[in-house]
């Protein structure tokens, strides 16, 4: 007997690289290349700090109203955390304990695997077709513990209309069905709307990516009363404090410049289209990506080769080498500049071969 046979043992999630050199264009973490609104700025430079010796509100409640008021719900259907990967734990914490397997696509968010195999969650991944997309039938009729999905799916980019993500929650109404919405704002469909109709969905976005605060830490989640019930009942037996005093301030503040947030969300679609054009041009291929990001394979030169001449370049873009999608680059879409920059390097080094 040793003391690592009482050893919760896992295989972290890995997540993508923070270089520390300066002067590189980092299109690895799906970031927002612009600041966080200019009244997030004012919100920390406010901020006390001699009240940081106090706890922060434990109900969050200033974030909580504001999320509130903003989407048009109850304050009751709010659930916040740090960064939308805390309520994403959290929900898979206290949803999904039946002992039946849970339900995602085979190539999706690689956190999810990770949750399942941290809390003994047994899980069946559901196979994408060829062009990426989910199809509903497949989670349809087939017994399960729940059901997680990423809309617009990661690293994909690829969204699934709101009738086809109805259709999922509406067959599995014996199950939490969660869909993780962390890209849902440059241009897809919120499954916000089918929570009047439906006691057992979960949506879940986050203030990282369209908001442009990841170093925040803030994510939220909204469902029924019920629901949002129990996921506090969850958090609160394990942390009574997640947010603390400046993301609470700053995740506020955020919600009330819509302006610019619709203005650095139109920003990075037009873009993430002129980009697709571009690096079409080049030889690439890349389904319809409704996201922050382009995931896009060469008709030639492997994404491997392609990926390492970028890196040397001081160019940082994700490479996964995981079946089906070995051969693909995910490119975030950062500023204009930045992709001039990258597509030069491209044209120049494919120009070559
Ligand atoms: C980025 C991302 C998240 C997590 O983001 P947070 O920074 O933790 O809010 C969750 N799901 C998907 C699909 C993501 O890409």
């Amino acid at each position: 007997m040793s003391w690592e046979d009482g050893v919760r043992r896992v295989v972290p999630y890995v997540p993508g690289e923070q270089p520390k050199q300066a002067g590189i264009i980092k299109l690895n973490t799906n970031e927002n290349p612009y600041p966080p609104a200019p009244g997030v700025k004012r919100a920390l430079d406010e901020l006390r700090y001699e009240e940081m010796r106090l706890y922060p509100d434990p109900d969050s409640g200033e974030l909580v109203k504001a999320l509130a008021e903003y989407y048009g719900l109850s304050e009751k259907q709010v659930f916040v955390g740090v960064g939308s990967d805390d309520v994403l734990a959290m929900a898979f914490l206290t949803f999904f304990n039946t002992g039946k397997p849970i339900l995602f696509p085979d190539i999706t968010y690689s956190f999810y695997d990770v949750w399942a195999d941290l809390f003994r969650i047994p899980y069946e991944r559901i196979r994408l077709d060829d062009v990426f997309r989910i199809h509903a039938e497949d989670y349809a009729g087939r017994e399960n513990g729940g059901i997680v999905i990423a809309n617009p799916n990661a690293p994909t980019g690829v969204a699934l209309p709101l009738s086809e993500v109805e259709k999922i929650v509406s067959a599995n109404r014996d199950v939490v069905v969660i869909v993780d919405e962390a890209y849902v704002d440059f241009g897809a469909e919120s499954a916000l709307p089918l929570l009047k109709k439906y006691e057992n969905l979960l949506v879940v976005q986050t203030f990282s990516k369209s908001r442009a605060m990841a170093g925040m830490r803030i994510g939220f989640a909204f469902g029924n009363e019920k629901l949002i019930g129990y996921l506090l009942d969850c958090r609160f037996s394990f942390n009574s404090y997640p947010m603390n005093r400046p993301a609470l301030a700053a995740g506020a503040a955020a919600l009330k410049d819509d302006a610019y947030f619709r203005e650095i969300c139109d920003k990075i679609i037009e873009t993430r289209e002129r980009v697709k054009q571009e690096l079409g041009a080049l030889g690439f291929t890349f389904a319809d990506s409704r996201t922050n990001f382009i995931f896009a394979a060469h008709e030639s030169v492997p994404a491997k080769e392609i990926f390492e001449m970028l890196k040397e370049r001081g160019i940082y873009v994700r490479y996964f080498e995981k079946p089906r999608i070995d051969n693909y680059l995910r490119i975030t879409v950062g500023t204009d500049e930045e992709m001039d920059e990258m597509l030069k390097v491209l044209r120049e080094y494919l120009g070559k071969m």
